[in-house]
């Protein structure tokens, strides 16, 4: 174990035994300390970067009905909605009256949804709004593609074309078939969401990539998980950020327990450890909470996520933390870092101009 933590303080690369070691046998400080000191040799500066967006969960109309799922509802069901184009664009300018520069349009997978309606809405909003499309899981683009008879490489290109400009890594959950089986039987399966991840990649597209844990994945499929993102990364570069977040299982069929703090701060320690050519490490304030989040700034994160004007997905399994901009700022200086406001690519919007509020 000694040798294992002097190669990862002097930046060596661990393989996916050594990950599996740490994970086992390391306690939650020793993991913190080392994640930190990978992202100090990253991110040298103490900037935490943060973004102002907004989720517009456009349907949650879905056919997958994933287990793990508490948003999504059937066509017939009451609850269920499709949003108006007039009803999205109303959502984009509250965004951008918030100072946001993105929005994340995730839904279920609704089954009279083809390509031309998102072209049609993509090119909408670029002709109406300055802002980032950051949107369409690798669930939602290979459904296109199968329900358009279209190739991966043409419905990203396409979709691109329509205004595009990058694409979240949501629906990995974890990336190791057994469990996808258990736990979302219809979504893609680990080849296919990387397959999308990788020829977005090499369309000049960013994305970023997610990993759900806490449900009921093995340790060692979670270290399976970093290794497979690892090594799309080294082959496409493509990755942004990567985004651990708990499994919340409230009101889901699949149930049980919430992942413990110390479980999701090790997890996060050892993604920002494996994960050496992922930039940005991503704290998930919105399963977490702003206190838990403050903390994993020091076990690896560097990154907040975002404002998340509005969410739906995580808030239907009964888990709802609110944070303003400005909550965001005070969280990030009180916990010694530099906040700075970034776009989809991670560049720096502001920053010698945010200034705290007590
Ligand atoms: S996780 Fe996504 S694909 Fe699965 S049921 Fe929910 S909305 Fe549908």
């Amino acid at each position: 174990m000694n040798d294992l933590i002097e190669n990862v303080t002097n930046g060596k690369r661990i393989s996916a035994e050594e990950g599996l070691a740490l994970f086992k046998q390391a306690d939650v400080l020793t993991l913190g300390e080392l994640a930190n000191a990978v992202r100090k040799r990253i991110h040298p500066d103490r900037i935490v970067t943060f973004i102002v967006d907004r989720n517009i969960n456009y349907t949650n109309i879905c056919e997958n009905r994933c287990r793990f799922c508490a948003f999504y509802r059937d066509a017939s069901s009451p609850e269920a909605y499709l949003l108006t184009k007039e009803e999205i664009f109303g959502k984009i300018e509250e965004t951008l009256a918030q100072g946001g520069t993105q929005i994340l349009m995730q839904g279920g997978v609704h089954p009279d949804l083809g390509i031309e309606y998102f072209e049609d809405l993509f090119s909408a909003i670029k002709s109406r709004f300055s802002i980032q499309i950051h949107s369409l899981s690798p669930t939602e683009i290979d459904f296109l593609a199968r329900r358009s008879k279209l190739s991966i490489e043409d419905t990203i290109r396409r979709l691109k074309a329509a205004g595009l400009d990058s694409i979240p890594g949501g629906g990995a959950e974890i990336l190791a078939d057994r469990v996808r089986e258990a736990v979302s039987p219809k979504k893609v399966r680990w080849r296919e969401w990387a397959e999308v991840m990788r020829t977005a990649h090499r369309l000049g597209m960013p994305t970023t990539a997610t990993m759900m844990f806490g449900s009921i994945e093995t340790k060692e499929e979670i270290v399976q998980h970093l290794l497979r993102i690892r090594d799309i990364q080294d082959e496409s570069g493509g990755f942004t950020a990567f985004i651990p977040w708990t499994f919340q299982p409230g009101n889901t069929e699949l149930g049980g327990r919430a992942a413990t703090a110390v479980e999701y701060l090790k997890t996060l320690a050892l993604s920002r450890i494996m994960l050496d050519n992922v930039p940005n490490i991503q704290a998930s304030w919105v399963t977490q909470g702003a206190k838990i989040a403050q903390v994993a700034l020091e076990f690896g994160a560097n990154d907040f996520g975002s404002t998340m004007i509005e969410e739906n997905v995580v808030a239907a399994a009964g888990v709802t933390f609110r944070m303003t901009k400005q909550d965001i700022i005070n969280i990030i200086r009180d916990a010694g870092y530099v906040p700075a406001q970034r776009d989809t690519r991670y560049n720096i919007l502001a920053k010698e101009d945010i200034k705290p509020e007590r």
